[in-house]
């Protein structure tokens, strides 16, 4: 199986802009640019914009039980603990998730899959930790491991320690994930990335380098949720264990900046998060500045319901005041490097898989321009089209 697509007005390959070019495919893989191969299959993308898939590389997807009726109280002002009160928040989510089949979260998962892949990802990664106990974040993993064998794109499952139950101390959590939880989900391989919510009230560093440290025995690599509503220290933890990435980092202070820097972690910025929470946006030119990549993702879950990464870049422009290309590369290349993936996908490069967006605009300002629109005409996943608008 071959594809040719030719004639594209205007490709961003991963990391610049090329005019007039094409991109020959064989057996899923990306094997010439520039060059007009004979092919089985022709596209004409003249006049259109095409780039890498998206990669979105921090979401939550995997949940039952939609938060829409919070959104008044969100609006009228109600502080995330007074939500908490009125029965909404994350003990909602817990309760609804652990009631859930797994056939039941595998339905309302893949539809949100459909709805990212007709939005232009290519690759998701997906976190547990809404399960909250042994039995339910291993339910959790075992379906996102399911989806990852069936879906049309590909998925990194993560595992999260993401808050204690309800009654139950903190450090007693850390030792179910360490006795319990770790060694099931390690042996078992149901997870690519340990990740832990370090957070006041959530995961002290010491508990989440704990965590960390126990689930690399098993080859699972670390990530962070730090710095979202405090600096205390969590970043710096991430550059201590190299993490693949530190996500959010709203709070972060210069000098962890220049430690992130140092260590080569990927700066995960999530600018969905502080617009559905109407919180300021991390500083991501300062970020860049000091010579942090940055990765742009969804950040998808219920309280923050968002599936569209168009919209993330279209956030990433206005409100972190980032460049088009910039933000087209953190959803890419550098999204990829969050997920440990930038030898196969991420980018048009030869030898990468083939996984293509065509977008019925002219050139890639058309992203951030044309707001609130799917651009979207084509999605290409390993050299097939897996979604057309037409
Ligand atoms: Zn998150």
């Amino acid at each position: 199986m071959s594809l040719l697509i030719k004639n594209i007005g205007e490709l961003f390959d991963g990391y610049k802009i090329i005019k007039n070019t094409s991109i020959y495919i064989e057996n899923g893989k990306i094997k010439s640019i520039g060059k007009e191969e004979k092919a089985d299959e022709i596209i004409d993308a003249s006049n259109k914009f095409v780039m890498p898939g998206f990669v979105d590389c921090h979401t939550h997807a995997i949940f039952s039980g939609y938060r829409a009726f919070e959104i008044e109280w969100k609006i009228e002002g109600l502080s995330y603990k007074e939500i908490a009160e009125r029965g909404g928040g994350i003990t909602y989510t817990v309760e609804q998730t652990r009631k859930a089949s797994k056939e039941k979260l595998k339905k309302e998962t893949m539809e949100r899959i459909e709805e990212m892949i007709k939005h232009g990802t290519t690759t998701a990664e997906i976190k547990s930790g809404y399960g909250l106990d042994t039995e339910n974040e291993i339910k959790m993993l075992e379906v996102i491991n399911e989806i990852k064998n069936n879906a049309a794109i590909d998925i990194v499952p993560t595992f999260l320690a993401h808050a204690t139950p309800k009654g139950m101390e903190a450090d007693d959590f850390v030792d179910i994930v360490i006795e319990e939880m770790l060694p099931e989900v390690g042996e078992r391989k149901l997870a690519k990335f340990c990740d832990v919510f370090c957070e006041i009230g959530y995961f002290s560093v010491e508990q989440s380098r704990k965590i960390l440290m126990e689930a690399k025995k098993y080859g699972m690599l670390p990530k962070i949720h730090a710095d979202e509503f405090s600096c205390m220290g969590c970043s710096r933890l991430a550059a201590e264990l190299k993490a693949a990435s530190a996500d959010h980092l709203l709070m972060t202070s210069e000098k962890e900046m220049e430690l992130l820097a140092d260590a080569g972690v990927v700066a995960t910025l999530l600018p969905a998060t502080p617009f559905v929470l109407n919180e300021e946006y991390p500083d991501a030119n300062k970020m860049l500045r000091y010579g942090i990549e940055i990765a742009l993702a969804t950040d998808l879950n219920p309280n923050c319901y968002v599936t569209n990464m168009q919209f993330v870049v279209q956030l990433a422009c206005y409100k972190m005041r980032v460049k088009p290309i910039e933000a087209l590369k953190a959803a890419t290349i550098n999204a990829a490097k969050a997920l440990k993936m930038e030898k196969e996908v991420g980018s048009v490069e030869v030898g990468k898989k083939a996984d293509i967006l065509i977008m019925d605009v002219p050139s890639h300002l058309f992203i951030p321009y044309k707001v609130g629109v799917n651009l979207i005409e084509k999605v290409i996943k390993n050299g097939k089209v897996i979604y057309s608008q037409q």
